[in-house]
């Protein structure tokens, strides 16, 4: 069994501080602070995998192939194990939109994920709620759209979840050595 750490896709690992999701790759800019952060975390033994709610695909906004282009240049240019999507409208209510912890469960089926020893990083409540059900632990980054509901610990940046992540690793006998 492995331990992840999820992180939401827009605002974190691309076009930060944006709310608005990007349409196109060319519109898609690729968060480089993270790279040394997430390399750290990845020689940690720790997988890492995006998550993204898409509503666009299933609208016709986004083209399938500007997303697969968005995520090739997220898999080359960031340490990443796998990227998960939502690629559904809100009113179809599938399993795996989140709040729903859809998403969660493939990925920890499909990486042999222990859910209740890993960790959810986004600045989004959806993230946040889905980490609740599921047994995550959540680090919600500080911004318009955390919500009051659920959150472990709330931070004001990404830099921020990753020294949580490896203070809550250093209490924990016998797991990732930092
Ligand atoms: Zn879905």
């Amino acid at each position: 069994m492995r331990i992840a750490v999820f992180l939401e896709r827009d605002g974190v690992l691309n076009n930060p501080g944006s709310r608005v999701a990007p349409r196109t790759a060319r519109d898609f800019e690729v968060n480089h602070d993270l790279i040394e952060p997430l390399g750290i975390l990845k020689g940690a033994e720790f997988l890492l995998i995006a998550t993204t709610n898409q509503p666009g695909v299933c609208r016709g906004d986004i083209p399938r192939s500007e997303l697969d282009m968005m995520h090739l240049r997220l898999h080359r240019e960031l340490p990443l194990d796998d990227i998960m999507v939502c690629p559904h409208e809100e009113n179809v209510n599938c399993p795996c939109r989140k709040p729903n912890p859809g998403l969660f469960q493939e990925a920890a089926f499909k990486w042999h994920i222990e859910l209740d020893r890993s960790y959810i990083i986004s600045d989004k409540w959806q993230d946040a709620e889905a980490a609740r059900q599921v047994g995550c632990v959540s680090l919600l980054l500080d911004s318009p759209n955390c919500g009051s509901g659920h959150h472990d610990y709330l931070l004001p940046d990404v830099e921020s979840a990753f020294e949580r992540i490896v203070l809550i690793e250093q209490k924990q006998p016998m797991l990732a050595e930092f």
